[in-house]
């Protein structure tokens, strides 16, 4: 069911009342009434405040804020952020409506009411590609907002807080460097003035002063003082001063405050937020970058597999610890391994090349399934002193102490048995490759990051 939203009743094309089912809404509290699961809703006309009206509704609803939601016309920066663009043709809105579902089905829905962030991780997970964007507005004490985050918290969480907190999270990751700009530490306001003080007094009232320097005896002075019918002579000893150079020179302390007479060469810069009105040193400003954001890995697993996933970053079947744990038992047994040579381990990495396409075909909600099954298989293969870590979306990494050459070739050789099991009723191939080092074949001087790099790179 397509929802129209239109100002005046206008006409629909033919081929979209043909092809979809169509229903035309003056307003939101109009469509409220009714609440019609839309599989797609579209803003007619280019009336901005309109159209901002209306996606700003739809994006902050309970339940249909991550909806597919399309213009007639081209939008300006914030709409553009909140909709889905211009409306497809026909034939192009079926697939991006099936695609959209598809992705819908396959998001891990939780028991009760969505927190501001499982609203956020599912517009994102709905839209693979979307790229957060900040836009510029004046207005804005910071210059720049994120509508989108506004929109999703209802208007309750300061976007740049929660940006921060989100990467923190690892949830979020930067995409591009927007802009970089200097921040009241006060307020965090970017609107800003500069103005050069007294550095002795802090007056702001100095000024420019042209003044001259007496060789003969070392008096320093403003220039007006120095003329006395027409030339040059000296205010305290009257010595003529014919040459600059011999007999006097201008110092380069040009500047005199009025409030304390001191004589200075740069006056001192202070910064004055505009917001808040505080004065500071430059010095003391806070640099923000602004970026563009898209969804992690880690987002995108808690997508399909719930917070929980995130809070243990673990999975139901593989015990997957963090990166850094890892890394760090990696480095210990390397070190182990080189100082007792009866101590051995392995290391065992494996690369699903094509999950982005596979999604494709065989859909999210399968793939994730069959991955799941994998996982469960893998699970039993491994003794509970194997560490597992997920270093990418698509790459685990098994470390695996007391195990030599060929006991690496063993749980490889099972790993693959149980991997070519999966997706047999498919025409799609899983495309996995495997990486490993026995404790024996590793160089001496690699550390854990490095060796997971050199193997990382074989992968690719
Ligand atoms: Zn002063
Ligand atoms: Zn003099
Ligand atoms: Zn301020």
């Amino acid at each position: 069911m397509l929802i129209f939203f239109s100002q005046h009743i206008t006409p629909l094309s033919d081929q979209y009342v043909s092809d979809f089912e169509v229903k035309q809404f003056h307003n939101f509290i109009e469509w409220q009434n009714e609440r019609i699961k839309p599989s797609a809703f579209v803003v007619v006309g280019s009336d901005a405040d309109y159209v901002t009206s209306i996606i700003g509704s739809i994006r902050r609803d309970d339940h249909y804020f991550a909806s597919l939601c399309f213009s007639t016309e081209t939008a300006n920066d914030i709409n553009n952020q909140l909709s889905d663009g211009l409306l497809p043709e026909p034939e192009n809105l079926k697939h991006v409506i099936a695609h959209f579902t598809d992705l819908e089905t396959s998001f891990k829905h939780t028991d009760g009411p969505l927190s501001y962030l499982d609203r956020l991780i599912k517009y994102l997970w709905v839209r693979p590609d979307f790229v957060l964007q900040p836009c510029y507005e004046w207005q804005q004490a910071r210059s720049y907002c994120y509508p989108l985050l506004d929109a999703l918290s209802l208007g309750e969480l300061e976007a740049f807080g929660w940006l921060r907190n989100l990467e923190n999270r690892k949830i979020l990751e930067s995409a591009v460097l927007v802009d970089r700009q200097m921040e009241c530490k006060f307020c965090s306001a970017s609107h800003l003035a500069y103005i050069d003080v007294c550095p002795n007094c802090h007056s702001k009232d100095i000024n420019l002063q042209a003044s001259l320097h007496c060789f003969t005896c070392g008096h320093v002075d403003v220039q007006e003082k120095f003329i006395q019918t027409g030339s040059l002579v000296c205010p305290n000893c009257h010595t003529q001063l014919r040459h600059i150079g011999s007999d006097y020179d201008r110092p380069i302390e040009n500047h005199r405050c009025q409030s304390c007479n001191n004589a200075f060469i740069d006056g001192e810069v202070v910064s004055r937020c505009a917001v808040c009105r505080k004065e500071m040193s430059p010095n003391d400003l806070v640099s923000n970058r602004i970026y563009s954001w898209k969804l992690s890995n880690r987002g995108r697993v808690i997508a399909v597999r719930g917070m929980s996933a995130d809070l243990s970053a673990s999975f139901d079947h593989i015990d997957f610890i963090s990166e850094e744990i890892f890394t760090f038992n990696l480095d210990w047994f390397l070190i182990m391994s080189r100082r007792y040579s009866n101590i051995h381990f392995s290391l065992l990495g494996i690369y699903f090349a094509n999950l982005t396409e596979l999604s494709e075909v065989v859909g999210h909600t399968k793939l994730f399934r069959i991955l799941e099954a994998f996982s469960q298989r893998l699970r039993g293969l491994l003794r509970n002193t194997d560490l597992t870590t997920r270093t990418t979306e698509n790459t685990i990494w098994l470390l695996l102490p007391n195990t030599d050459e060929p006991g690496l070739e063993r749980v490889h050789e099972r790993v693959e048995e149980n991997l070519q099991l999966l997706l047999e009723d498919s025409d799609k191939a899983l495309d996995y490759r495997f990486v490993s080092a026995a404790s024996t074949q590793i160089p001496k001087e690699e550390n854990a990051d490095l060796l997971l790099a050199r193997l990382y790179g074989q992968l690719r």
